[in-house]
Formats: structure tokens, sequence, C-alpha cells
């Protein structure tokens, strides 16, 4: 028997959509399955979307995603709740498609992180200094606010913000930004955002990391104790997401930006 969990934003559009699916796919057979679901039906947005990655995160070569979102069209989502009926449809008569997305991988001296859209480093309280290395090459010395580095789906969100290029869905490319730089005669680093190869390996080390937050996706920790981070796409993770129908890259851009 399929099994499947839904993951809902708590709003009452999210919330009603959640009770109709269910009582849907318990007529066609399915069953609820909150630990690993063969399928998680996201309902919500691109931020439910996320939480509902992380939720799954250590078991994600088993379960596989499908987001309908309540509100504008989403970069994880290719329905919006006027569209319920097609969904529902798409996803019961399996006219759905499975791609992989990669995602990053930070690691400390202590832990592990994933990003689907990005991981940051972010010091709010004082300038962050720091050795930027790619693929162990000391590449500069940084110092800022902080650093982000996306995946191509994280390119539209934090990236974006902070001045980073959209990048077109298909690519597997990574790209570095920095978050409020310092550039003058003494400090100097690229002061532009860096798109690279998705194999690249970044590392960012220094003498103290105290004051800065790491931040994986909505996941924000302390860097108290931290000399060294190392982000780099996740060797074996990603994420499965389902596909009923085409959506134009280009489409989904013109109508969110
Ligand atoms: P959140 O409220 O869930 O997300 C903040 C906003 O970012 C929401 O409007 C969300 O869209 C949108 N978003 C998320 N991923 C996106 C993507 N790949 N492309 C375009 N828009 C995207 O906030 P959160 O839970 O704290 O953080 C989750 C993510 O939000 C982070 O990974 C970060 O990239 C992004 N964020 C961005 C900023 C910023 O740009 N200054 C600040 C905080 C967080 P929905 O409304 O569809 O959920
Ligand atoms: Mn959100």
């Amino acid at each position: 028997m399929p099994t499947y969990a839904v993951i809902s934003r708590p709003d009452p559009v999210s919330c009603h959509l959640k009770e109709r699916l269910e009582k849907i796919l318990a007529a066609q057979g399915y069953t609820r399955d909150e630990q690993i679901p063969e399928t998680v039906l996201v309902i919500g947005g691109d931020g439910t979307f996320i939480y509902a990655v992380h939720k799954y995160i250590e078991v994600l070569d088993r379960v596989r995603f499908f987001g309908i979102h309540t509100g504008t069209l989403g970069f994880y989502t290719d329905y919006r709740d006027t569209d319920f009926e097609e969904f529902t449809a798409d996803f019961v008569q399996g006219k759905v498609q499975e791609f992989s997305y990669p995602i990053l991988e930070g690691k400390t001296e202590h832990e592990t992180f994933y990003g689907i859209n990005e991981i940051r480093v972010e010091n709010a309280v004082r300038t962050q200094e720091m050795k930027v290395y790619l693929n162990n090459v000391l590449f500069e010395v940084y110092r800022g606010t902080g650093m982000c580095v996306s995946t191509q789906l994280g390119s539209t969100a934090y990236n974006r913000s902070v001045g980073g290029a959209v990048i077109q869905e298909g690519l597997s490319l990574i790209q570095m930004t920095e978050i409020a730089g310092i550039h003058h005669s003494k400090y100097r680093s690229l002061n532009s955002p860096f798109v690279m190869d998705g194999a690249t390996e970044i590392a960012f080390t220094t003498s103290s990391f105290a004051g800065a937050m790491l931040g994986a996706d909505n996941e924000v920790v302390p860097l108290d104790n931290v000399k060294r981070i190392e982000i780099s796409v996740s060797k074996d993770k990603c994420v499965r997401m389902l596909k009923g129908r085409d959506v134009y890259y280009f489409d989904r851009l013109q109508s969110l930006f």
C-alpha cells in the first residue's frame, strides 16, 4: 500500500486542503505514515516545503516531495490552491515525474547541517574575518558581516536579497555571495557574487567565529566554538521532488518577481 504524509502551513486555507487531501487519499487506498512515507505532500509555501525537507532529512533517500502553494506559485511548487483538483489527480493517477536536486552539506568540527536553499555565516555583532578556501586553495581573506553559499534552487531566496544572481533551473551550480563585505585600501575580497561548479569545496576558517551564527535554511545555530566550516554539495543526500505539470522557469520567475 502506498504511504504518505501531509505537511501543511497552519493557516485556514492550507489546513482545509490538508483535510480534503487526506480524505481523497484514504479513499484511494493510501496509508498515512508519518515516519517514512513514500511521498510527503506539502501544502503551504516555499518555506513550508523547506521545513518539510528538513523534517525528513535523515531519510531523504526514501522520501519524495510533492507540493502545492497556497498563495502564489512557488519555486518548489507547480500548483496553486486553485489547482487542487489537478494536483490530486496528477498524484493519484501517477502523472508525475521524479527529479533530484542537489543540497548543500555544511560541516563544522562538531556538527553537520544541510541547506536546500543556502548555508550562510553571519555575524551581526562584530566584523567577521575569515579565510576563504576553494578546493583547499586559499582564495581570499574576507571581512564583513558574512557569506551566503546557495544552491540553484536557493538562488531566488536569501542569495537574491544579498545581490546574488538568479540561476536557471537545471544548472548544478553553487554560488557564494558576500553579506556586507568591507572593501577599502586595506581590506579586499572579491566583492561580487561568485557562481561556481557544483563540485567546488568551500571552507571558511578563522581564529574566532564568536558572535556569528550559521544559518542552514530555517535553522540557525551559534558558532561560538567553531573555527572551520566546510560547505559543498552533499555526496549522499539530495531532494527527490515530483513534478506533474510543466511550469516554464521563465514564467515562474516572471510571475513571482
Ligand atoms: P520563510 O518565511 O519561510 O521564508 C521567507 C521568504 O522566502 C518567504 O516569502 C518564502 O516564500 C521565500 N522563499 C523561501 N525559499 C525560497 C526560494 N528558494 N526562492 C524564492 N523565495 C523563497 O522564512 P524562514 O523559514 O526563516 O527561512 C527559510 C528561507 O527563507 C531561507 O532559506 C532564506 O533563503 C529565506 N529567507 C530570506 C530572507 C531574505 O531574503 N532577506 C530572510 C529570511 C529568510 P513562501 O512565502 O512561499 O514561503
Ligand atoms: Mn513561508
